[in-house]
């Protein structure tokens, strides 16, 4: 009956497991463990639990799946693992993968997180990683080697937007047998469809748009049930990354709106990055759902809009922080996604500890800001920015 259903019914009822009680919305189960009738039972589950049969909630637990399974519809995935952060997920599916002489292809442009499992992590234990223009598909072409066992990039780099095309990486890293590991938190569960595209394994932070009310931190996992069963589990299981009950209540209720939310989210983007073309204190309004995008076909092709964040270039930090301070709805945070329109400047923050060089080759200039779009009126919200645009 899922089969049918369109993304938003899917939403709503998708991956639903009800108790005896009937409950309309989703319980919670906080509970780390279950009860077994009789020591055989116990015996049993644990020879091999079948699909509702739970042990410990570090395994998995019936709250946690009822997000697993709504998510994977979502995505168009076999199956998901909820993983207690982003990062847990992101260095839980390379760990998970990886060993000691492998190599890694990965897009340059990275979460600083995720750049400091890659390059510090990584290579401590043996694994070999070479970093590439993730939007050059030459440099993909002779970094993939017959060794090289997974390629890993954001599909829209932060915070400066650049888009990777999916299926030619795919192509390429397939051709070796090579795992397609994305970082697809900006493209948004709702725009993805990189599984079609020839992800692998695909990750979010649920924390930004899945949660998307600042509530809660969490990740999500998606791939083959091979990939998410039979890899990655065992390793999660036993290092413990798991979601607790709490958090996947309040993912699976934010997925009953994310589609509502980020469709509204990327319509104000859209709005917005038409209202500020040409405006006398930007050099640069960069949004990839926008025609002046230099990869706009390629988003076109990947997502069909262009995700909820727009980056702005003023002059310099002194500009930018004017503009920053002069605004009265945007919040100054560095959360994205969230219902809230919330402003950053990485070079000061999030990207504050990369060398200037790196930060100059990423185009993380002084006067670039993130701008991730809320919910609220998007007239209201082109005013304020118009206004605090003025203050500069
Ligand atoms: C936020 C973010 C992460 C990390 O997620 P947490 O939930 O904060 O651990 C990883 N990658 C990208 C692209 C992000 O935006």
């Amino acid at each position: 009956m899922t089969d049918d259903w369109k993304t938003r019914t899917e939403m709503v009822h998708g991956g639903t497991a009800r108790s005896g009680w009937g409950e309309v919305s989703e319980a919670i189960f906080l509970t780390q463990g279950f009860v077994y009738d009789t020591a055989e039972a116990a015996q049993a589950r644990f020879i091999e639990a079948g699909p509702d049969e739970f042990i410990y909630a570090r395994y998995g637990n019936p709250t946690v799946s009822m997000f697993e399974k709504r998510i994977a519809l979502l995505e168009g995935a076999e199956d998901a693992f909820a993983t207690a952060s982003g990062m847990a997920a992101v260095s839980g599916a390379l760990t998970s993968l990886l060993k000691a002489g492998d190599h890694v292809v990965a897009a340059r442009a990275l979460f600083g997180s995720c750049l400091y499992i890659l390059s510090d992590i990584l290579t401590r234990y043996g694994v070999e990683v070479s970093f590439v223009d993730g939007t050059d598909l030459d440099q993909w072409r002779d970094a993939i080697r017959p060794d090289t066992t997974a390629v890993f990039f954001e599909t829209i780099a932060n915070p400066t937007l650049e888009v990777v095309d999916i299926e030619a990486v795919a192509r390429l890293a397939h051709d070796h047998g090579a795992l397609v590991v994305v970082d697809n938190v900006f493209a948004t569960p709702v725009f993805s469809r990189a599984i079609s595209q020839g992800a692998d394994v695909v990750i979010y932070s649920a924390t930004k748009h899945i949660d998307g009310q600042g509530r809660a931190l969490g990740g999500v996992i998606l791939g083959t049930r091979d990939f998410i069963r039979g890899t990655l589990e065992p390793y999660m299981k036993h290092t413990g990354g798991s979601m607790s009950p709490f958090t996947a209540w309040i993912m699976l209720k934010g997925l009953e709106t994310i589609d509502l939310r980020v469709r509204a989210q990327a319509a104000t983007a859209l709005a917005l990055s038409n209202a500020l073309q040409e405006h006398p204190k930007l050099s640069r309004v960069v949004y990839p759902g926008h025609a002046s995008h230099p990869q706009h076909d390629l988003v076109l092709r990947q997502m069909g809009e262009g995700g909820t964040v727009v980056a702005l270039e003023l002059a310099g930090q002194a500009e930018a922080f004017r503009f920053l301070n002069a605004l009265g709805i945007v919040l100054i945070s560095n959360n994205l996604g969230d219902t809230k329109s919330i402003i950053t400047h990485p070079a000061t923050t999030t990207h504050q500890r990369l060398p200037e060089d790196q930060r100059a080759q990423l185009g993380i200039t002084p006067g670039l800001v993130r701008l991730s779009l809320g919910i609220e009126d998007t007239g209201d919200l082109i005013a304020d920015i118009l206004q605090a645009l003025d203050a500069v």
